[in-house]
């Protein structure tokens, strides 16, 4: 990494921890009284007004792409109009903290990933909580990841890698997209499987961080294949492995972390729609049948294609099994991010 860019990378961390203090000062006022229940039935007019989804990233990365995907079709079936608003910072709880505090109308949405449940073990004064402060409305997609370098890294293979960041430690920098974000986990899990220490370069979504991994300024990350995969197949990033058991359709040459000799990295980055608790149960109802309408869009399904993924089923864009697959994940992640001793404030 050149100096210029060490400097603006201790300067996110900085924004980063920043952000992190001004949640523990607002904390309280997060919405964390909530019960879980939903409010009455309101959803004769509904929508009557714009909805905002709020994407907790930059603009240009994986949750900022799907959303703009289903929020079209989702739009049309609603007969309403949808804006995608971008509100980054702190690895997405920024953003998942405005919602959790926005009226409970069903105008302000958000779209969330993995950090969702990630979120609370890593942040000691997260300014709401998961399963009290929103209510569920569906799953959208699980996304592969791709372990990728900027295109001139030395290292060839994943094997290489390993090998390369054993005898650099000090020296190998790691991009992810904010503490919490779903590349900062891979990059822990990276760390974890191979017991090596790297430098972290955080930034406010995937958007910014590619941007520097394409111009040279850190050597690898862990992202989405919905924003690598232009990317690779154009050849300005190296791929070394896709993070799931299958090879990725979209991206054969790729092998899997399995093929490639670290079987521990294996990581889906799922996303889901939510709304503050206290919303009425029909206007949920109304925004998870509209999600269905767009995941069942022969548009949107190529679309996610391309780009190495897919919709759900039809049966996992409901509230109840998006909140499942939420308490389930809360779980498994404390215990992964507890191990690796890992903690933001
Ligand atoms: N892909 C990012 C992450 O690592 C977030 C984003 O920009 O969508 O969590």
């Amino acid at each position: 990494m050149r100096t210029t860019s060490r400097y603006r990378a201790a300067a996110r961390m900085v924004a980063a921890i920043g952000v992190v203090s001004l949640l523990a000062a607002c904390s309280g006022n997060g919405g964390t009284t909530g019960t879980g229940a939903t409010g009455g039935s309101e959803a004769g007019g509904y929508p009557d007004q714009n909805i905002t989804i709020v994407v907790p990233f930059s603009a240009g990365g994986p949750t900022d792409t799907v959303t703009r995907m289903i929020a079209e079709p989702m739009a049309a079936k609603l007969g309403g109009k949808i804006v995608v608003q971008n509100v980054e910072g702190a690895g997405g709880t920024v953003g998942a903290g405005e919602v959790a505090r926005a009226k409970p109308d069903g105008y302000t949405v958000l779209m969330h990933h993995i950090g969702m449940s990630t979120a609370p073990a890593l942040y000691k004064n997260l300014g709401y909580k998961p399963l009290e402060s929103f209510q569920t409305v569906g799953l959208v997609t699980e996304v592969p990841m791709t372990v990728v370098a900027r295109k001139d890294f030395a290292p060839a293979t994943l094997q290489d890698l390993v090998t390369h960041v054993k005898a650099n430690a000090d020296k190998v920098t790691l991009a992810n997209a904010g503490i919490g974000a779903a590349s900062h986990l891979c990059g822990l899990l990276f760390q974890t499987a191979t017991g090596v220490k790297l430098q972290e370069v955080p930034y406010e979504g995937t958007g910014p961080a590619l941007t520097d991994l394409v111009g040279g300024q850190v050597d690898f990350m862990c992202d989405q294949t919905t924003n690598t995969s232009g990317q690779i197949s154009a050849g300005e990033v190296k791929a070394y492995a896709v993070t799931t058991p299958e090879r990725v359709k979209s991206l054969p040459d790729v092998p899997t972390t399995t093929e490639a000799g670290l079987p521990k990295l294996q990581v889906s980055v799922w996303h889901g729609l939510y709304v503050p608790t206290g919303t009425p149960q029909d206007v949920v109802q109304k925004l998870s049948e509209a999600l269905k309408v767009a995941l069942a869009d022969q548009k949107v399904i190529d679309q996610m294609a391309k780009l190495g993924t897919a919709p759900v089923p039809a049966e996992d864009a409901t509230p109840q099994a998006h909140r499942t697959k939420l308490e389930e994940q809360l779980g498994t992640w404390a215990k992964v991010i507890t191990d690796a001793g890992v903690k933001v404030s």
